[in-house]
Order: structure tokens, then sequence, then C-alpha cells
């Protein structure tokens, strides 16, 4: 194989980049100076030597504990329960929410083969368990999955004594946290309501 199919081949795997744009990428990268080319082999090699998931959320981190998790100014008695790392960037480019996160590691998914145990509610309850939380905003995204997997974490939860709350419709049903806009993903927390 060659080194610019073996590259082509390797970018159309990302998400979004078809063989088309893995081609047009790849090129790209040829016009260019070679440093260029070796700065982000040498930046994607670190980035999965450092980068691990925090003890307590499950966030991306090079460290032990999140960024979020570490910082006393935030409000750790609420923690808001998320499919994926990525959600969290979202949330926190609103600039709103203070409280802290609990990445979920997807969601219910029957048909990929996701079950209860592939994610990371047995972690929530935990922290729920050891005290001093007083809220659990669960922003899993509105689709089939995302309202199921909402349902098993309220249900985990039921026997806390703790307030657990839904991110308003606000979010266009189908649609995905981490695309929404920061005013609509700002509203659907303001006007998250209770689960019964
Ligand atoms: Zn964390």
């Amino acid at each position: 194989m060659s080194a610019i199919e073996d590259v082509v081949n390797e970018l159309s795997r990302l998400p979004t980049i078809g063989r088309k744009s893995a081609m047009r990428l790849t090129y790209h990268l040829l016009k260019q100076p070679p440093e260029q080319s070796k700065r982000l082999a040498s930046a994607l090699a670190v980035l999965t030597d450092r980068v691990r998931t925090c003890d307590r959320c499950h966030n991306l981190t090079e460290e032990t504990l999140c960024e979020i998790c570490a910082d006393p100014r935030r409000d750790h008695s609420l923690i808001c329960a998320v499919e994926e790392a990525g959600d969290i960037a979202a949330i926190e480019r609103t600039g709103e929410f203070r409280g802290v996160f609990h990445v979920l590691r997807g969601r219910l998914s029957p048909l990929d083969g996701v079950g209860p145990d592939d994610l990371t509610v047995d972690g929530l309850a935990r922290r729920v368990a050891a005290g001093g939380v007083r809220e659990v905003l669960i922003a899993t995204n509105p689709k089939l999955e995302g309202e199921a997997t909402a349902l098993y974490v309220q249900e985990q939860l039921a026997t806390f004594d703790v307030l657990v709350t839904r991110i308003a419709r606000g979010i266009p049903v189908g649609g995905d946290l981490e695309y929404a806009d920061g005013v609509t993903i700002a509203q659907a927390i303001t006007a998250r309501r209770e689960m019964k």
C-alpha cells in the first residue's frame, strides 16, 4: 500500500470525513512544509499517551481529576449527567452551568449492544450515595435512546434522597447537544423539570 493511500484510508475512518475529503487533506498536507505533518503526527501520538478519563466523572483530562472536579468554586452538589465528554464542552461554552458533571459514556442502545453495564450509571449512583449531592440533572440527548437512558438513570437514583431533573426540550428533538448553540443549551438547563 502506498504512503498516500495509507493516510487517505486512516483519515476516511474519522467521522464526517469521506474519502474525497481524506484525499483533499492528504494532498493539502503534501503541499505544506514537512514540519506541519510532523507536528500533527507528534500531537496525535502525545494525545493518546497523555489523555485519560477523570477518576470521578469520566471527563477527559491529563490528571487524576479533571479541571471541573478539582475546582472548589464549582457547585459539587449539582451533577449534570451527559452521554459523552464532548457534551461537557458544549455546556461549558454557555458559561451558565456552575455544577459538576458525570459522563455516562454513551446511551442505552440494545441494537448496538449497549446495555446498562456499558454505562457509568453505577459510578453516578456511588457519587450520590457518598452524600453531598442535592440534584442530578440528566442532560442525555432528546432522542429515543437518550430518553430511555434518562429513565434508567432516574430509576437507579430513585432510592436516594436527591432531586432528579431533566433538561427542557429546548434542544430540537433528535438533535445533538454537542451541536446545539449556547443559548439553546442554556435555556434547556434553566427550564429543566423534575422527573417524577
Ligand atoms: Zn471530573
